[in-house]
């Protein structure tokens, strides 16, 4: 038996049957932080295993703020999941803001909102970082449940480098992509032009106009 790759007291897990299904909840403690996985039908889990792996967004994902598309791509990607029939979701915690923490976060918006800053320059015109998620924890889940490639669901192609380094193989990437709104379309245009991100959804997004 190779070693364990978490320490007995640092994992536990159940069933946890949501709204959406029955799941295996994994949870798990690295790197000062708490984690969740949560599993889905079919196992045992091994290549090209539909994945998620969401960074914490309390504003987004439990209050349903509309300025940015956390809340809704964590939605969408247990749906996701839940259409395939297998699969997995990491929720990563202490993620909030790429890593900067909720206060830091917040002080963000005000600089967006009086400002017109984008996402990008508020966080370093605090002096803070644009993005220090740290993706070993989902990596390490990952193995644990015994994944070896994943189809990744992001619009983030860092996500994919950061997964590999850490051994887990990306076969390929799944869009995730949530329709633009007045709200959000000032962030998600900073996520395409300043961190890279693939979101063709945009194009089609003219000022003033409402999508559903
Ligand atoms: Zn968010």
């Amino acid at each position: 038996m190779p070693d364990p790759i978490f320490a007995r007291e640092d994992v536990a897990e159940s069933e946890l049957v949501t709204r959406r299904g029955r799941f295996r909840a994994v949870a798990f403690a690295h790197g000062g932080s708490e984690h969740l996985a949560l599993v889905f039908g079919r196992e045992p889990l091994g290549e090209d295993v539909l994945v998620r792996v969401h960074s914490e967004c309390l504003t987004g994902d439990i209050f349903g703020a509309v300025r940015c598309e956390c809340g809704e791509q964590l939605g969408a990607a247990l749906d996701a999941i839940v259409r395939e029939g297998s699969g997995v979701l990491v929720y990563l915690r202490g993620q909030e803001g790429r890593g900067i923490g909720l206060v830091a976060k917040v002080r963000t918006h005000v600089l967006q909102d009086e400002q017109g800053m984008d996402t990008v320059d508020s966080a370093t015109s605090l002096g803070l970082p644009v993005d220090v998620r740290d993706y070993t924890p989902a990596a390490l889940v990952l193995a644990h449940l015994g994944v070896r490639s994943v189809r990744l669901m992001s619009n983030n192609p860092d996500k994919i480098s950061s997964l590999e380094e850490h051994g887990i193989r990306v076969s390929s990437r799944v869009p995730l992509l949530m329709p633009a709104s007045p709200d959000n379309i000032a962030y998600l245009r900073a996520k395409r032009d300043r961190l890279g991100h693939d979101l063709p959804q945009l194009d089609r997004f003219a000022v003033g106009e409402r999508h559903g």
